[in-house]
């Protein structure tokens, strides 16, 4: 947990989010500001700032969020879909902490 990070608070309740899926380890949600007709963020519970942050201790974790993306892209009746992580400074990537972007349907211009 990191107290100054916006989805480690989401994780806890002390902000709100459209979730879709929750388990121990692994939260999804509605992206606040879709860039597609659907668009989900999937986080690991666990802080991890980003890809860099992880390690062979995490083979387990990632290997459940990637299988989830296939899940939750199903579940959204999407025929086909982006997966997007962004990964550090000049990437794009402004939480720090780690997200899956799952994108599907009408994309909206300017992403
Ligand atoms: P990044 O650019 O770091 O890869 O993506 C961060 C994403 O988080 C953006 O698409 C942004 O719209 C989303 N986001 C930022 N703050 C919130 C929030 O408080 N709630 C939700 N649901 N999404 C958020
Ligand atoms: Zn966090």
């Amino acid at each position: 947990m990191d107290n100054d990070c916006i989805f480690c608070k989401i994780i806890n309740g002390e902000l709100p989010a459209a979730k879709v899926y929750e388990d121990e380890e692994i939260l999804a949600f509605n992206d606040i500001h879709p860039k597609a007709s659907t668009h989900l963020l999937v986080i690991p519970k666990k802080h991890v700032a980003s890809l860099n942050e992880l390690s062979t201790a995490d083979n387990g974790l990632i290997s459940r969020m990637i299988l989830l993306l296939l899940m939750l892209a199903e579940q959204q009746g999407l025929a086909g879909y982006r997966v997007i992580v962004n990964n550090g400074p000049g990437s794009g990537q402004v939480v720090f902490h780690l997200h899956f972007h799952i994108l599907g349907g009408a994309v909206i211009p300017k992403f």
